[in-house]
């Protein structure tokens, strides 16, 4: 499927996701995403308005990406009253900005509620000479699934992000004069479980994607889970095609449920064919995510587990070493078994990364969100 093709017209992804549409804003405002073209149109016409002014508005949200009804300056000054009292467009909000070293923008977004969740901007060089960034986005306040190793579960879980709260903090990022987004790749891989919240990460997904929509191209997005196998057979099935990650981290179900008490759950034998049937369906290639901890997954018997796993499923593996939490035990896997490790994947033919961590110096790497900061 090319990029940015239409997976759910306007009309489907409202009735595909009536469920989480009927979560409404306290000041009584509806999500203006939650509006496919024929219900604003039928709203408009019943407030007063001509119907064409639906249009209007679209272009206004969804090419120049204008999020205030005071703003749509081609709109007459009723209108723009009239949007403002019905609709809610962003919610939440950027509130702080750090910068790291080696350009990892950790941002902090305050929620209408006054918790707080973090986005992340990764820069790294591409190909051509240039820069890339990509946005890491949360779904949840704090996590339920309890990963031993993780900073997100340390405090428990707070409660999931609505569809409006996931979506807002891309459209914080936008050029305000080109009205291009800042970034050209997404990763689901902040703080929570995506598919735990599942109805509205997919709700949030399919309003960037959508070709009538935002447009941004469902292989520019990646989504990682901890390996809820359920729901990432119920994603095989969707055709929407964007990129999947795995935190497996372990390679045995007796290393992996000592650190990932989700594989009590979902054991190898459930994960690893649920993954196949994703990569088959979507016709990509999938990542394993591997953070490399001291003493626990990093010997040469994981690697070689991981091998085994990795070539079934034609999979990516990323080799990540483990960023220290403060007040948890684990430690690191020195470089020479990092290295080692990679090794016996490379020498099996697997394809593999030995990612060098960004972000660690302002706590942005993977697995340090949120901590200090959340309610
Ligand atoms: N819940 C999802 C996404 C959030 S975590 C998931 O589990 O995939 C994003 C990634 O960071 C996961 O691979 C997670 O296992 C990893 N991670 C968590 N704590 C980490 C740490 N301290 N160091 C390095 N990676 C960590």
């Amino acid at each position: 499927m090319p990029e940015g093709s239409p997976i759910h017209g306007g009309q489907r992804i409202r009735d595909s996701f009536n469920k989480v549409l009927s979560t409404m804003p306290s000041d009584g405002k509806t999500s203006f995403f939650g509006e496919d073209m024929p219900s604003l149109e039928a709203l408009l016409i019943g407030g007063g308005f001509e119907k064409y002014r639906a249009r209007q508005i679209w272009q206004n949200v969804y090419l120049r990406k204008v999020f205030e009804p005071a703003k749509m300056t081609s709109l007459p000054l009723a209108l723009r009253e009239f949007l403002d009292k019905k609709f809610e467009f962003t919610s939440g909000k950027l509130v702080g900005d750090r910068r790291s070293a080696d350009d990892t923008g950790k941002f902090l977004f305050e929620l209408s509620d006054g918790r707080y969740v973090e986005c992340v901007i990764l820069e790294a060089p591409d190909e051509s000479g240039g820069t890339r960034k990509t946005l890491c986005l949360s779904t949840q306040v704090g996590c339920a699934q309890g990963c031993k190793f993780c900073a997100s579960t340390m405090r428990g879980f707070k409660r999931n992000l609505t569809y409006s709260e996931i979506l807002s903090q891309a459209l914080s990022f936008v050029d305000s004069v080109s009205g291009k987004f800042l970034f050209e790749n997404i990763v689901v891989m902040g703080m929570g479980e995506p598919l735990a919240n599942f109805d509205n990460v997919m709700m949030a997904l399919k309003i960037l994607n959508d070709a009538d929509r935002f447009n941004f191209g469902a292989r520019r997005i990646t989504l990682s889970t901890c390996g809820l196998a359920d729901k990432i057979l119920q994603i095989a099935r969707m055709d929407f095609p964007f990129r999947l990650a795995v935190s497996l981290h372990g390679a045995t179900d007796e290393v992996r449920s000592r650190i990932m008490p989700v594989n009590k759950r979902f054991p190898l034998e459930k994960l690893v064919p649920a993954i196949g049937e994703f990569s088959k369906n979507c016709g990509r290639m999938t990542t394993l995510e591997f953070i490399l901890i001291e003493g626990v997954n990093d010997t040469p018997e994981q690697a070689r587990a991981l091998a085994k796993i990795a070539k079934k499923l034609h999979a990516h593996v990323n080799l990540i070493p483990y960023n220290t939490v403060s007040g948890l035990e684990w430690r690191r896997s020195p470089l020479k078994n990092r290295l080692a490790f990679a090794k016996i994947l490379k020498d099996a033919k697997v394809s593999c990364t030995l990612r060098r961590e960004k972000g660690s110096d302002i706590d942005a790497a993977c697995g340090q969100l949120a901590l200090k900061s959340s309610k």
